[in-house]
């Protein structure tokens, strides 16, 4: 655990929190705050949503090693859809975790996918796995419905900013460690449309 930085909540008379993502009270605040703006902005009628863990592996620059996975995301998105229409509706939010040893730090991505009635799981790991190729760099979890994803946000999410690390401290808030791709709204005409087009060939 790391500690919580001296001054969170004593300035100001307790108004203010340090905000730190290397501050246990804080943390804990955030992780509850990045769940109900899962359930605001990211859940959609008809769709579902995937579980996907992405393991960047070790490096000695943390902040280099997630520039990078977020040009990376941004651009397997892209390809997506241009390869295929089925992809217009998919997006994916997600948090990084980082976490520190011997002078190195373990980078790994927690991410919910949402997918349009069109998308499966193994779409989602196949086009994940273009990217991310390394053995086990990829863990696509089971398709939830709309029901799920409280719980699933709780877990990705928990999952991603309980990571300790005192490289953590150094962040100015937790804008840092999320990662948000695609649209916040699903045109269902849109989808509509796709459907009713033969099977792509995908890739
Ligand atoms: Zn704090």
């Amino acid at each position: 655990m790391t500690p919580e930085a001296l001054d969170c909540g004593v300035g100001w008379n307790g108004r203010y929190r340090c905000g730190s993502p290397g501050c246990d009270r804080c943390r804990k605040r955030q992780i509850r705050r990045e769940c109900r703006a899962v359930l605001k902005g990211f859940d959609a009628p008809d769709c579902r949503f995937v579980p996907v863990t992405i393991r960047l592996g070790a490096t000695a620059n943390a902040q280099g090693a997630i520039t990078q996975f977020r040009s990376d995301l941004r651009n397997r998105f892209n390809l997506c859809r241009q390869l295929s229409r089925w992809w217009f509706s998919a997006a994916i939010w997600g948090w990084i975790a980082v976490e520190e040893g011997a002078g190195r730090f373990e980078i790994t991505a927690h991410a919910i996918v949402r997918i349009g009635p069109l998308l499966g799981q193994a779409d989602v790991r196949e086009a994940m796995t273009r990217t991310w190729d390394k053995p086990d760099q990829i863990e696509v979890g089971s398709v939830v419905g709309r029901i799920d994803l409280p719980a699933l946000a709780r877990i990705m999410v928990g999952q991603a900013l309980t990571a300790s690390s005192q490289w953590h401290l150094s962040l100015q808030d937790f804008r840092s460690l999320r990662f948000r791709y695609g649209g916040a709204t699903v045109s269902m005409r849109r989808v509509a449309q796709v459907c009713r087009e033969p099977m792509p060939t995908l890739f």
